[in-house]
């Protein structure tokens, strides 16, 4: 199996695992497989999920320096539960069960095992940078602690970050270091891109969302969770996802290019609007983000939407494969009691995009919308809505426990070294 850039004019092929290490394609694209390769005939259900999404990376991995570690790398990473909130047929897929309670565990998780991995093959080390205002940054420190040749640098800005969030960031130790820097988020990306460009520091790297070896795992557990509603009913579900940079979206849309038993896939959006104007007018424009209450959604340049393109390169075959609708926070909120005095199920607000879409937009009766996170993680916007404390999950509880260590730095790169 070859990668190519999104941007590529010629013949530049890459490895999967040359694309995970590099991260980004050196022509500035993103790295896709030449084509998309289908379901493996051996593909099984009896294992359980983490076997079932091996399966699905395996024709990924074909060839690849990490092909025989693979079964072991899918075994420690995807260490949790993937269940299903069944309601007779319009379910919710809980993709929040990993260390950190969103969906972003399985893809930080898959990329941290396979750096380790290839690290010690080559005996090199590397250096994650991060720049966070929230929920990457905690995904990505936990699926790093531990792993040797691997060491992580988060930032976050002082004072901006939620306390939850802030717990996630610095209950680390070890090979985590974390920084409180006195500055803005925009401060924290300026350091670390000054970081990269500094050429006295080396084996610096990335783990951010655009990086193949985040993106695969979404892929896999849409295969998984496809193949177990269609035993479960017998139809090929709706996906709605609530999406910001269409990292979790383009999984979805590479498991249904696999094969995988997937009827269409829908966009929840936030007020945050590129996709949702670029469907009605036929004009992509990237922008700035807008805040909403859905927070780790408010993206107004996707990250991924060049993998989108490459799918569907004009808007008719967008239009054809793409729908998406934007939520207004008022909608959000209005959701989550909705679905609390129906049902008693508590859902977190990226989650609740999801619903909204379903309930306005999706006639079909078998969907499924992907809870994105644990409703613990936003106790201060959903407990509110609903007039009561969320228990608090065991993954989250063990990281609010830990003793927080940060280090209070100026907004300048050089002190992340010093
Ligand atoms: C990151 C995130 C999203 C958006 O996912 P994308 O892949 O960026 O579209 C949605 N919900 C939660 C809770 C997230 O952390």
């Amino acid at each position: 199996m070859r990668y190519i850039s999104t941007r590529a004019k010629g013949d530049d092929y890459f490895s999967a695992s040359d694309a995970i290490l590099k991260g980004l394609a050196p022509d500035g694209g993103l790295f896709i497989p030449e084509h998309i390769p289908s379901i493996p005939e051996s593909f099984t259900l009896t294992e359980g999920a983490w076997y079932a999404m091996y399966q699905a990376l395996l024709p990924f991995f074909e060839g690849d320096e990490l092909e025989n570690d693979l079964e072991e790398i899918c075994r420690n990473a995807f260490s949790f539960p993937v269940p299903f909130h069944a309601d007779g047929g319009k379910d919710t897929l809980e993709l929040y069960f990993g260390p950190t309670a969103a969906f972003k565990d399985f893809g930080a998780r898959f990329l941290a095992f396979s750096m380790e991995k290839l690290l010690r093959n080559r005996n090199e080390n590397l250096t994650i940078l991060v720049a966070t205002s929230g929920d990457t940054g905690g995904a990505v420190a936990s699926a790093f602690h531990g792993r040797e040749h691997l060491a992580v640098k988060v930032l976050f800005p002082e004072g901006r970050v939620a306390e939850r969030q802030h717990m996630q960031l610095t209950g680390w130790d070890g090979n985590v270091s974390s920084y409180e820097v006195d500055g803005t988020f925009d401060d924290c990306q300026r350091m670390v891109k000054e970081a990269f460009m500094d050429e006295s520091l080396h084996d610096l790297s990335s783990a951010n969302s655009i990086n193949l070896g985040r993106l695969l795992p979404q892929m896999a557990y849409y295969v998984y969770a496809s193949s177990i509603y269609k035993l479960r009913y017998g139809k090929d579900p709706v996906f709605i996802i609530p999406s910001g940079n269409v990292g979790n979206a383009t999984g979805a849309y590479w498991a249904k290019a696999m094969g995988a038993p997937i009827s269409r896939i829908v966009l929840a959006c936030n007020a945050n609007k590129p996709i949702t104007d670029y469907l009605s007018t036929g004009h992509y424009e990237p922008r700035a983000s807008i805040k909403t209450l859905a927070n780790a959604m408010d993206v107004g340049a996707p990250s991924n939407i060049e993998r989108l393109f490459a799918l569907f390169p004009d808007i008719e075959a967008f239009r054809a494969n793409v729908s998406a609708y934007s939520v207004s926070d008022e909608d959000i909120k209005r959701t989550i009691k909705e679905v609390y005095d129906e049902s008693g199920y508590v859902i977190c607000p990226h989650t609740a995009c999801g619903e909204r879409v379903r309930r306005d937009h999706v006639r079909e009766e078998n969907s499924v919308v992907v809870s994105t996170a644990h409703p613990a993680k936003f106790n201060d916007i959903v407990e509110p809505l609903i007039g009561r404390e969320i228990a608090i999950p065991k993954n989250l509880y063990e990281i609010m426990h830990k003793p927080s260590r940060a280090e209070k730095i100026e907004a300048d790169y050089h002190l992340l070294f010093s």
